[in-house]
This record gives structure tokens, C-alpha cells and sequence, in this order.
């Protein structure tokens, strides 16, 4: 048995795991189909486990199992087969870590997942590391919301401390009426009250950390959200040094606190008045970081693999300005897209995630365009994607 605890330090292995070798991927979704891409390139089996079948992942791993996250025999199973186990979904439960844990190591590790799975735990995490984080408080009853509500004052926003992304969970609070009925709507669950920032622009750091601690980061990429989802990502952004080298400590910071090793994201907002306050952590290859594939000398899924396999992380080099836009299911709305009007742009590359069923905000796939400028990449990546509807 292992000693697994919810805090333990990462298990640092001296032995790299080598090509030739299986890697375990639990969550089968896209970050694990570029992932696997990635490392079957370098000559790695990938062997990936959800409850789902004909997956993202499975398409192009070399073993697809089938089963729930709670099924602890069939993780333990999965996890003997294979050198190391790593996840593209970070809601994977603790439980399951710690079961894999028993028979390969677990990268980022049980720790990680623990705090960045929760909401209230990864924003009381920074703050007590002294990391600059939107103001927040936690609301488990009526009297909580409203010490939060005279504390923090409106705008602000509700969002479950547990299982969210993409503003699921979450309600915008104008007035005090509104937190009262978006907290009876939440049926119990525990939620974090925290305050509407107006900012002037959402930017994020992907990073990596291997076994050896060593420190890698694709510097500041700017993201664009629609409806709480992201639409378009890119770099390089026209902020100052000061501000770069800031967000990129504070990745540091963030990797080296939580001893994580592999790819880690941190979204960030910048205020008007030019400060960064971390919005959250995604603890893996993260949709900013997507454009790293066509863009960067090592892409973030390869980098996820090398820290993964305790090998030395790549050269984060951008080879050219890029831009990322993300094709959602709603692009299916009148039909198949039409694919070969994007290919028509020399410098825009298709990803197709494999996703059967394209429904409304659902991630099919991403274009990437490659330019002289970020402006330019940006342009062209939109335009591409607005060819994909003009059959
Ligand atoms: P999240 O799921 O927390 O990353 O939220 C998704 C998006 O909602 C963010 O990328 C922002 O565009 C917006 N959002 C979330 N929290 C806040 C906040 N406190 N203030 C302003 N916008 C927010």
C-alpha cells in the first residue's frame, strides 16, 4: 500500500520513464487526444480510462478503457499496466488518484488535484501563499452570503466551490435579491461569493514543472471569452516586461507552493489599474495553451509528457506570433462546416477533437494561425473560422 495522503510531496522518481514505455491518461478528452498525439510521436503506448467509449483520447491511444472513476479496481488495473499515470481532467476524484497511486506514480499527484478541484480550496491555498487572488469569502448558509455581500459589496459573482469550468455554476450578482435566490437555487451546495472585477483584459501563463524542479513557461497569452467560454487566445501580447515577468513569477510561485510537476495553468485578470489577481488554476494542459502545438518549439502536451516521464522539459521558443480560435458545436448549426475553406489559409491548422455529436458550446476542435504579428494571427484565425460557415 502507499502512503498517499491529500499533502504529500510529489513522488520524485530518479529513473526517467522512457519511450518504448505505456502512459496512463485518466479523462479521455481532448487534452488527452494532443496529449497522446504528442507522446506516441515520442514513441510512448498511451492508455487512457473514462466512463466513456469511442473517445477523443481513445481514438488515438493504444488501449481505451471503459469505467467509472469510482471503480477502484478497474483504476487499479489501469494504473498497473502502465510506467506513470497523468490526467487531462482535473475532477478525476481524489479517491482514484490515490488507488493509481498504489502502482505507478501519479503526476501532478493526489496533492494537486486536491486543491485545484475545489474552488475554495485553491483560492484559500494562494491567498495563504500570498498570491494575489480575487477577493472572495465562503457561503455555506444565508448569514454567510450576506457578511460576504457587506464585506465584498455588489458586483460580484456566486460559482460553486466544487466541479465548475466554464462559468458552470456560477451567477452574476447585481444586488443583494440576486445572491439570495442564486444561493437557494444551489440546493446546499457550498459556493464562494466573490467580487466582479472589471477588468481590462484576461491573460494566462501555461507552465511547466519536471521532476528535477527545473521551470518552463510559454509567457503571457491573451484570452478572449465568449459566454463565459473561450472563444480566441493570443500571443505574443503587447504587455509591459514588468507585467510579463510578474505573471510568470507567479506561476513559478504557484508550481514550486504546490510541488506539482507537469503543465499548470494560471488564468489571470488584469485590472485597469495594471494588477493581476489569479482567477484560477487549471493543474494541465490548458485550452490557452493550444496554440503551443503549431506555435512553440515544445508544445504543451509534449511538455506534459516530458515532466510526466521525468525527462528534461523543451525549449518553449515561440517560432512565430499565433493565434488560437476555439470551434464550438454551434458552428454545426446548418450543417458540417466547411472544412476545406479553412485549409484555403496557408497558415491556419485544423484540430478535430472526434466528437460525434456537435451540441451548442461543446469543444469540437480549434484552428491555430500562425503570422508576422499577434494582430494578424488574430485576424486571419477569425476569418478562417468564419469560412468554416459560408458553405
Ligand atoms: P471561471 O469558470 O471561473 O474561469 O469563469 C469563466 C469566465 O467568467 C472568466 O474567464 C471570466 O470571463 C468570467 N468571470 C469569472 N469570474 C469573474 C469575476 N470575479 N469577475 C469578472 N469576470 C469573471
Amino acid at each position: 500500500m502507499s502512503s498517499w495522503s491529500p499533502f504529500p510531496s510529489d513522488s520524485i522518481a530518479n529513473e526517467p520513464i522512457l519511450p518504448g514505455s505505456a502512459v496512463g491518461v485518466l479523462g479521455s478528452g481532448q487534452l488527452g487526444r494532443m496529449f497522446a498525439i504528442a507522446a506516441r510521436r515520442m514513441g510512448y503506448r498511451v492508455h487512457t480510462l473514462s466512463p466513456d467509449t469511442d473517445t477523443p483520447t481513445g481514438q488515438v491511444a493504444d488501449v481505451e478503457i471503459t469505467a467509472d472513476y469510482d471503480d477502484l479496481d478497474a483504476i487499479r488495473a489501469f494504473a498497473r499496466a502502465v510506467s506513470v499515470v497523468t490526467f487531462e481532467f482535473e475532477n478525476v476524484p481524489a479517491a482514484a488518484a490515490q488507488a493509481a497511486a498504489e502502482f505507478a506514480p501519479v503526476r501532478p499527484g493526489g496533492n494537486v488535484l486536491h486543491v485545484t478541484q475545489h474552488r475554495l480550496r485553491e483560492k484559500t491555498f494562494l491567498r495563504d501563499a500570498g498570491l494575489p487572488v480575487t477577493p472572495f469569502r465562503q457561503v455555506r448558509n444565508p448569514m454567510d452570503l450576506s457578511n460576504a455581500l457587506r464585506e465584498l459589496g455588489v458586483p460580484g459573482v456566486l460559482k460553486t466551490a466544487g466541479f465548475g469550468y466554464d462559468g458552470k455554476g456560477q451567477a452574476k450578482i447585481n444586488a443583494a435579491e440576486d445572491a439570495v435566490e442564486a444561493l437557494a437555487r444551489s440546493d446546499g451546495a457550498e459556493m464562494v461569493y466573490e467580487s466582479f472585477i472589471d477588468f481590462e483584459r484576461e491573460v494566462s501563463v501555461v507552465a511547466a514543472r519536471g521532476t528535477d524542479g527545473a521551470f518552463a513557461h510559454w509567457g503571457v497569452i491573451e484570452n478572449r471569452h465568449r459566454n463565459h467560454i473561450l472563444d480566441v487566445s493570443v500571443t505574443p501580447t503587447d504587455l509591459s516586461p514588468a507585467v510579463v515577468r510578474s505573471a510568470v513569477e507567479i506561476a513559478r510561485s504557484v508550481l514550486e507552493k504546490l510541488g506539482g510537476v507537469g503543465v499548470l495553468c494560471v488564468e489571470f485578470f488584469l485590472t485597469r489599474s495594471g494588477d493581476l489577481l489569479i482567477n484560477e488554476l487549471a493543474p494541465r494542459p490548458h485550452n490557452s495553451g493550444h496554440l503551443t502545438f503549431d506555435a512553440s518549439a515544445t508544445s504543451q502536451f509534449e511538455q506534459q509528457l516530458r515532466a510526466t516521464c521525468g525527462l528534461p522539459l523543451g525549449s518553449t521558443e515561440l517560432l512565430r506570433p499565433a493565434a488560437m480560435a476555439n470551434l464550438l458545436g454551434d458552428l454545426w448549426e446548418n450543417g458540417e462546416p466547411d472544412w476545406a475553406a479553412a485549409c484555403a489559409f496557408p497558415n491556419v491548422k485544423l484540430h478535430l477533437y472526434g466528437k460525434a455529436s456537435p451540441r451548442p458550446g461543446r469543444k469540437m476542435g480549434h484552428l491555430t494561425a500562425l503570422a508576422d504579428s499577434p494582430e494578424e494571427a488574430a485576424r486571419v484565425v477569425t476569418v478562417a473560422r468564419d469560412a468554416l460557415r459560408l458553405k
